[in-house]
């Protein structure tokens, strides 16, 4: 059978002709065993080749594996399969009373492929989603089952992984207890003398979104904890009516706003579940820099506003706390995320995020690995200090290098 195989924004086409989707792990297992190269298409919205398995490899997907989900209310986890994505868990572990500690702007990816590259959702306090992560169970080259859970040596390089030690059969996560959320939008915050620590501190989950037509933020969205204390925003004014983060985009499709209470499932993302998130039709690159550059990034970026504004949908800052996840971009730092939604033309915006990065380069960026990006090989080689204990964990649990593919080859070769 020939099909094409695209990824959820349509600029990349996998070589690959078919999407194998096995219904047995055993199935699974097997087809692992006698291919020669394999790589995991989870929910397809990474927008570069980093799930494309290279000529004559093959490509899965997990979709029509049994899709569990298994609470687990006394020890506060969940177990979940490596194809489920985040909606359908975050429903499941709310039917329970309990909560995942944050979510990304979106609950239409996979558990599996998201942690896989870093996926971040925003707050001071609040790790990647990969630090939720305590255990992770893979197929590897052979087709048999390792299992790697916190406090394994190999731990810190299994969970962002990029797909590269097996196929993730299951994860394990921590679970917390259930909490409402209120989400307050602002409008017009000025970068001129913005106290960018005391924004991004002002709450549980804080997101700034400027179209950089202007030197300042359009919106700040504001995700308020309700057993928080409700501190003031003095900086801007409360919106008077529902915003989607892209202008001209309809609100409708966003999670509820004005502060009216609601499960963390339902606030966390910016997206309703039941609705296309975002604008559909568009690229993303994004970058991670220690926290302490926010405003000296912020104010790079400004300098170069004209040429990033005319091709640019959003930009997002969020924030995430450090974990230690070896190739994770929030790696040992706390860091900001500086995110762009740019318009679907690759030709027109690759020139843009060439300049983008030069303008961030002095902040030691890590682009996101499911995102857009040019840094060269060598460069991102510089910035994680712990590739080489990931390289040698690859190594290991994948001799031949099945699962390794182009876009990994070029990070991991010295
Ligand atoms: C509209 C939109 C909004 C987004 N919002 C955010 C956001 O808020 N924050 C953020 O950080 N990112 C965001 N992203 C990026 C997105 O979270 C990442 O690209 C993420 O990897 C998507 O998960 P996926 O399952 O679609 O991954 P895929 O693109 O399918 O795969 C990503 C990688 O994971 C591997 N993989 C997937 N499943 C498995 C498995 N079971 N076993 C082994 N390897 C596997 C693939 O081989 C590939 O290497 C957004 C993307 C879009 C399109």
């Amino acid at each position: 059978m020939t099909e094409m195989v695209t990824n959820w924004a349509g600029n990349i086409t996998y070589s690959a002709k078919e999407l194998h989707r096995p219904h047995s792990l055993d199935a699974l297992r097997a087809l692992v065993a006698d291919s020669a190269k394999v790589r995991v298409l989870g929910s397809g919205h990474s927008f570069n080749e980093i799930a494309e398995p290279g000529d004559g490899g093959v490509l899965l997907s997990l979709a029509a594996l049994p899709p569990a989900v298994d609470v687990d209310t006394a020890a506060r986890t969940v177990r979940v399969a490596g194809g489920v994505r985040y909606a359908e868990l975050a429903r499941r572990v709310h039917e329970h009373g309990l909560a995942l500690h944050n979510m990304a702007s979106l609950p239409h990816i996979s558990v599996a492929g998201s942690v896989a590259t870093g996926t971040h959702g925003s707050g001071v306090t609040n790790g990647s989603l990969a630090s939720a992560v305590r255990e992770v169970e893979l197929v590897t080259a052979d087709g048999s089952t390792v299992t790697i859970a916190r406090g394994d040596a190999r731990f810190d390089g299994a969970v962002t992984s990029l797909g590269a030690l097996g196929v993730v059969t299951a994860l394990t996560l921590d679970l917390e207890p259930d909490f409402e959320v209120g989400q307050h939008v602002f409008t017009e915050l000025p970068l001129a003398g913005l106290d960018f620590e005391a924004v991004a501190a002002s709450a549980y989950s804080v997101s700034l979104f400027t179209d950089w037509r202007e030197p300042g933020f359009r919106h700040v969205w504001l995700k308020r904890r309700t057993d928080q204390p409700l501190p003031d925003f003095p900086w801007a004014a409360p919106a008077t009516v529902a915003v989607h983060p892209v202008p001209g985009m309809p609100a409708q499709n966003c999670t509820e706003q004005f502060g009216v209470p609601g499960p963390w499932h339902e606030r966390l993302p910016h997206f309703r579940a039941e609705f296309t998130p975002s604008s559909g039709a568009e690229l993303q690159s994004e970058y991670l820099l220690p926290r302490p550059y926010a405003l000296d990034a912020l104010h790079a970026l400004d300098a170069i506003r004209e040429t990033v504004a005319p091709v640019l949908q959003i930009c997002e800052v969020r924030t995430i706390a450090a974990d230690a996840q070896w190739l994770s971009p929030a790696h040992g730092r706390d860091s900001v995320a500086l995110h762009f939604t740019w318009v679907e033309d690759t030709e027109t915006v690759l020139p843009v995020v060439r300049r983008v990065e030069e303008a961030l380069e002095p902040f030691a960026p890590r682009p996101h690995w499911g995102k857009v990006f040019t840094v060269p090989p060598a460069a991102l080689r510089d910035l994680y200090p712990r590739l080489g204990d990931f390289r040698a964990l690859a190594g290991s649990l994948d001799p031949q290098g099945k699962f390794t593919n182009a876009f990994v080859r070029e990070i991991l070769d010295s």
